[in-house]
């Protein structure tokens, strides 16, 4: 394979816009140019892509457009959840927030200043399988706890957490519960109402929109401090002009990815399965890390024995195949990853695990050209680190 090929499957670090949602902004760049709070023309036009958007997010969560701020990113929307929830709930004294040691990182870092601010935080184990238990939930629950935060899909194994059982535990002591839907939105059918949660957010460059822009639907009814002081805009929410571009293409990759959700699902855990049996079939001393039977359809996480996961990237990379190690935030920190270390497994595969995600515009060519390419690149791997071992 020529290295000059690329093969892009590291969807879940960010997703390629759309080439609707690069025109889209395009447009709305050069056009929609006034001020989306101001009251002459200009501001209406701004005003009027903001509201579309709004009711495009709005409806691929199938949730009220007035429920839903506009933030700038999946980072953000998650400490506004967690800060603002916090902040709201501190003073009713009841101080206990139940979370997952597999968080993303916008949850784990801002839960730990929570703790700093004197609440107590409690992680829930989720195995080996990397999935939160209603049991586990039920059993840290305490009259003092206040919220819970659950991610809906991991953003290194795919697992699916069940949020609907998981919120309904939460809502039976009158705690808030959050959930982190920036993996799943896009990818499986996300229902505010059928998860049945408070808040819960998104980020557009995990589903074909531009980065930086993300969203927090908070459910009509719970207070929330605001977390962004300034403006007025967002309803009091979220203060700041809106970035009006990036929130026409947030709107596009919406609607587009809502319209495709239920054909293009099945296609894309196709293909990965493709992939999945395919390197297990290929590669020896290779194991997928998290549960199969309930992830979302575009990603797998396979341990690849007697390597380092960096080294395989790299020559990956070098092949013209772009994968991860762990998350993008996280990835160069050689650290092994957190999520993995959560679910209890042996150290040598919280190092050695590849994760591979898929997107609309993978192919089954694209597929054929890893498996081609994969064996004989771990066999050399496996040579080398052999090597060095006996060189001391
Ligand atoms: N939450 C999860 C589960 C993620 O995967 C990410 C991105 O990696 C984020 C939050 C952060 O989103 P953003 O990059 O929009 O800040």
């Amino acid at each position: 394979m020529s290295a000059s090929v690329r093969i892009y499957l590291d969807y879940n670090a960010t997703a390629p816009p759309l080439p609707e949602v690069v025109a889209a902004m395009s447009r709305s760049l050069a056009e929609d140019v006034g001020n989306a709070s101001s009251v002459h023309a200009f501001g209406q036009r701004a005003r009027a892509v903001v509201d579309d958007a709004r009711g495009a997010v709005a409806a691929l969560i199938e949730a009220d457009p007035g429920e839903v701020v506009f933030t700038s990113g999946g980072t953000e929307s998650d400490n506004l959840a967690l800060r603002g929830a916090v902040e709201a709930l501190d003073a009713a004294g009841r101080r206990h927030v139940v979370t997952s040691p597999i968080e993303h990182e916008a949850v784990l870092q801002t839960l730990k200043s929570v703790g700093a601010r004197g609440w107590t935080v409690t992680m829930l184990p989720v195995g080996e399988r990397g999935v939160v238990s209603p049991e586990a939930l039920e059993a840290a629950m305490t009259p003092d706890t206040a919220l819970v935060s659950v991610m809906h899909a991991n953003n290194e194994v795919g697992t699916v957490q069940p949020i609907a059982e998981l919120a309904a535990i939460a809502h039976a002591r009158h705690a808030l519960f959050h959930t982190d839907a920036v993996q799943s939105a896009g990818k499986i059918p996300v229902s505010v109402r059928r998860l049945g949660v408070d808040l819960l957010a998104l980020s557009a460059h995990k589903l074909g929109g531009p980065k930086g822009v993300g969203a927090l639907w908070i459910r009509r009814g719970v207070r929330l401090a605001s977390t962004m002081t300034g403006g007025r805009q967002e309803r009091n929410r979220r203060a700041g002009t809106e970035n009006v571009p990036a929130i026409a293409g947030f709107g596009v990759a919406a609607r587009l990815v809502r319209e495709k959700l239920g054909t293009a699902g099945a296609g894309l855990a196709e293909l990965r399965d493709r992939l999945e049996d395919g390197v297990l079939a290929g590669v020896p001393g290779t194991t997928v890390n998290g549960d199969r039977s309930c992830r979302v359809p575009n990603t797998t996480n396979i341990s690849f024995d007697g390597i380092e996961a960096e080294s395989l990237l790299i020559a990956l990379d070098l092949e013209g195949i772009a994968v991860s190690t762990g998350s993008a935030c996280s990835s160069g920190s050689l650290e092994p990853s957190h999520v993995l270390r959560a679910m209890g497994l042996a150290h040598a595969r919280t190092r050695n695990a590849i994760r591979f995600s898929l997107g609309p515009a993978t192919t089954g060519a694209e597929v054929d050209e890893v498996l081609a390419v994969l064996p004989g690149l771990v066999a050399k791997l496996r040579r080398l680190t052999r090597t060095a071992a006996a060189l001391g």
